[in-house]
Formats: structure tokens, C-alpha cells, sequence
């Protein structure tokens, strides 16, 4: 199959180009979209064999569920059987937004969506393109990440060809991704609600509006079971093994340039570092820094293009930097963790 990809102004969205995606959603095809937080691997959420292409294309494992994408929040109502008063404050809140909302499920979702649980997850995401994508195509769109499954997600067009070239018919291509980690997944089944996966839309952010929430144990432990099924898989990896450095900032640093210094006299070595860190790294080191890490955004926005820098320039380990877990460093500390499969030093 020929990918086509249509360029499209993300303010101002030319209307014939998603009217050929939406087209292809319709009659039960793949494209890939931008939105806010990554780009999107879609398929019309209501046909079960449209979202099989999904997991086929992705190698994605079939229990792992699929979110749903909507256009206008009243779309929720016949996806799930009860709205609780406090996810409606998150959607009013939160919507159009980075936030993903666990809900009971009606039957109208298939179960190919939600690897059979009897909740789905539903999210209205405040990309322009995204939204009037759905809305031509005039279904609920289930998308995960547009990647190889385990793979970082892909914050530019070229990310998911670099993955997905052949295996799907469109990419959007409206530009990089402003958030560049994936959506909040909250869970509103529970009676108070329970953080699945942190992401786009910070905790504290929650927290002022909730008062109160709880974590997944399974985000504070690598051996509890998460209820978000996704969470489980190996995931964001880059193709060297890395090794993630927590701790104190300057002794990070210290940390780093020391590894990295005695390493590349018998290896090729890689660091995905802040711009602070990269700076003292000696210049054997293919460094490929996210950004400052004073500002927690701008990590975000450049942690996947970062951990996709070495696909092809090769090396042969990865030192990486952590960074304070405080607005989306949590979402960015919870991914770097993943994709260092838990090799941490602590410094
Ligand atoms: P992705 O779209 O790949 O970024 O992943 C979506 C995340 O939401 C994964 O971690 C899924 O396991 C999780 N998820 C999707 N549906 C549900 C659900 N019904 N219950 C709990 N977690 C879900
Ligand atoms: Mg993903």
C-alpha cells in the first residue's frame, strides 16, 4: 500500500484534504492524524474490523484498549452508560484537551475497542485538524499512538512514516505536536477518581479541581498489576538500551559526563540530555538534548524526538537525564522510566 501524506495548515485546515481522510475512515481504513499530545493512528471506532487493522498494523497486543475520539462531548452519551458528576466537571474543565476519561461502556463500543473490559476510554482532543477530521468522518475515532507498538510515539509526521510507511493509506501532516506526551488517562468509575496515566493535563491541575484523586499503584511500583492495560508493555524504547540518571540536577549532570566519558573510549554512546547537560558532554557523544530542564513543556514537546534521534545514527548505550517530577515532568518521568525498561541510576 502507497502512504500519501496530505500537508495541511494546522490553524486553518484545508477542507478537501480531511474530506479524503474522513473518506478513508468511512469505508473502514487507517489514516494518521495530528492531535494536541502525539499523532494518532485512526480507524472508525464503531467497526470492528477497521480497528483490527490498528493492532495489525501497529503489532499492538489485543488487550491492550483503545481510546475513542469525539468531536463534541455530547457524543459520550451513547458510548457510555452513566456520565458521573465528576467526570462531567473534568469535561467541562479539561475539553477539549490532553485528558482521556475511563467510562462504563455502552454495547455500541465494540469490544475489539476495549480488549474486552466493560469500560472505554473516551477522549475530545483540542487539535483543530483532529476534531473536524471526526466530524467528516462522523464516528468516534480509536487511536493510540501512531508507532510500532513499543516504539517512542511519533510527534511529526515523519516519526509515523518512519514506523508505519506502506502499512497505512494517509498521514495528516499538520507540523510537530505542541504537548508531545500523550493524554492524562483518568478513571471515573471509581468513586473518587483514580490517575491511570499521567500525561497532557498535569496532576496538580486535576487536584485543583478534584480535590482529590488517586494514583495507580502501579505507577509508583514496577511490580503492581495497572488497570490501564497498556501500561504494562515495555514502550517508548529507543533501539540502544538506555540508562535513565535521577536525582539531584547538577549531580545528574556529573553523573552523565563521567558515564559518558568512559564509556565512548570502547563504544558508540548516545545521551538524551537538557540542553544544560549537553553542554558539558564531550563532543565524541551524539547528544540529542529535549530541551531546557527548567521548563518542563519544552522537555515534553522535545522527549521523543530525542529518543528517536539514534534510529539512525547508531549507538551503542543511552545515557539519559531525569528531570524534577512536577507539571508534565511526571508524564515525562513516567515515559523515560519505560523506555530505560527501569535501568536507573540514582544519583
Ligand atoms: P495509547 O492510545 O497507546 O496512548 O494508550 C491508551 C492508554 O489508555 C493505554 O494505556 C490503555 O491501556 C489505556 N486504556 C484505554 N482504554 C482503557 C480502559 N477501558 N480502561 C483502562 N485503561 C484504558
Ligand atoms: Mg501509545
Amino acid at each position: 500500500m502507497e502512504t500519501k501524506v496530505y500537508a495541511i495548515d494546522a490553524k486553518c485546515p484545508e477542507f478537501s484534504s480531511l474530506a479524503r481522510a474522513a473518506e478513508v475512515i468511512k469505508s473502514g481504513g487507517l489514516v494518521a492524524f495530528p492531535t494536541e499530545t502525539v499523532y494518532g493512528l485512526g480507524a472508525n471506532g464503531l467497526n470492528p474490523s477497521a480497528v483490527a487493522k490498528i493492532f495489525k498494523a501497529k503489532g499492538r497486543p489485543s488487550d491492550n484498549p483503545l481510546i475513542l475520539h469525539i468531536a463534541d462531548s455530547f457524543e459520550v452519551e451513547k458510548l457510555v452508560r452513566l456520565v458521573p458528576a465528576n467526570a462531567r466537571v473534568l469535561m467541562e474543565k479539561f475539553w477539549p484537551g490532553p485528558l482521556t476519561l475511563v467510562l462504563k461502556r455502552t454495547l455500541a463500543v465494540p469490544d475489539e475497542v476495549t480488549g474486552g473490559l466493560d469500560t472505554v476510554a473516551i477522549r475530545l482532543p483540542d487539535s483543530l485538524v483532529a476534531r473536524e477530521l471526526i466530524r467528516l468522518a462522523g464516528v468516534p475515532i480509536a487511536a493510540p499512538s501512531a508507532n510500532t507498538s513499543g516504539r517512542p510515539s511519533p510527534t511529526t509526521a515523519q516519526a509515523v512514516l518512519a514506523d508505519l510507511d506502506g502499512k497505512i493509506s494517509i498521514v495528516v501532516d499538520a507540523g510537530p505536536c505542541g504537548i508531545g506526551v500523550e493524554s492524562t488517562v483518568v478513571d471515573c468509575t471509581t468513586p473518587v477518581p483514580t490517575l491511570l496515566r499521567p500525561g497532557g493535563v498535569t496532576l496538580e491541575k486535576l487536584l485543583a479541581v478534584l480535590g482529590e484523586i488517586e494514583l495507580d499503584a502501579a505507577l509508583n511500583s514496577e511490580s503492581a498489576v495497572p488497570r490501564a492495560p497498556g501500561m504494562k508493555y515495555t514502550h517508548y524504547a529507543p533501539l540502544a538500551p538506555m540508562v535513565l540518571y535521577e536525582g539531584d540536577e547538577s549531580n545528574i549532570s556529573a553523573a552523565i559526563v563521567n558515564a559518558a566519558t568512559i564509556a565512548m573510549t570502547s563504544k558508540r554512546v548516545g545521551a538524551v540530555v537538557s540542553t544544560e547537560t549537553a553542554a558539558l558532554l564531550p563532543p565524541k557523544v551524539a547528544v540529542a538534548a529535549y530541551g531546557s530542564r527548567q521548563c518542563p513543556e519544552e522537555v515534553a514537546a522535545g522527549l521523543y524526538q530525542a529518543l528517536r534521534a539514534f534510529d539512525s545514527n547508531p549507538v551503542d548505550v543511552i545515557y539519559a537525564e531525569g528531570i524534577a517530577e512536577i507539571g508534565l515532568g511526571l508524564a515525562v518521568m513516567n515515559r523515560m522510566r519505560k523506555a530505560a525498561g527501569y535501568r536507573i541510576v540514582n544519583c
